[in-house]
């Protein structure tokens, strides 16, 4: 789907959008829609003027509006990414906190397990010393 990025509805569209995660070019373009690798450009002209830009090496220089191949200010191409890479810690971040509760929940069980032998062993252990008593009382007798 060609279109230019210096559309302004273009750069509305945020991350969780199904529109920008369809989009394989949001952030810091690597490509044109026609396949050529985007080079970063200074504006020479009108009011970007010193401002860089990504820009597809088909385009004229003095050319900033197109519909078939990629224009993409540098500081909108950073933002996104910027956006993208927080999203992708966010998730990052996410799981590992889900992997370790699941880990705790894990060593939670186990030490419940480990209790309940415990208490096993204490009973078994205090029938074993009632019987040790009841022995030596009965020997004391001989
Ligand atoms: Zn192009």
């Amino acid at each position: 789907m060609p279109y230019s990025y210096s559309q302004p509805s273009t750069s509305e569209a945020s991350w969780n959008s199904g529109e920008a995660n369809a989009d394989a070019n949001w952030g810091v373009p690597e490509k044109c829609f026609c396949g050529k690798p985007v080079k970063l450009e200074v504006c020479k002209t009108g009011y970007r003027q010193g401002d860089r830009v990504y820009k597809c090496p088909m385009l004229k220089a003095e050319e900033y509006e197109s519909r078939n191949h990629l224009i993409q200010w540098w500081d909108q191409a950073v933002t996104e990414e910027l956006e993208k890479v927080n999203h992708k810690l966010d998730s990052a971040l996410r799981h590992g906190q889900l992997a370790c509760n699941h880990a705790l929940e894990s060593i939670r069980e186990t030490i419940h397990l480990m209790q309940g032998e415990i208490e096993t062993l204490k009973e078994r252990l205090l029938a074993k010393e009632v019987e040790i008593d009841r022995l030596r009382a009965l020997l004391s007798t001989w």
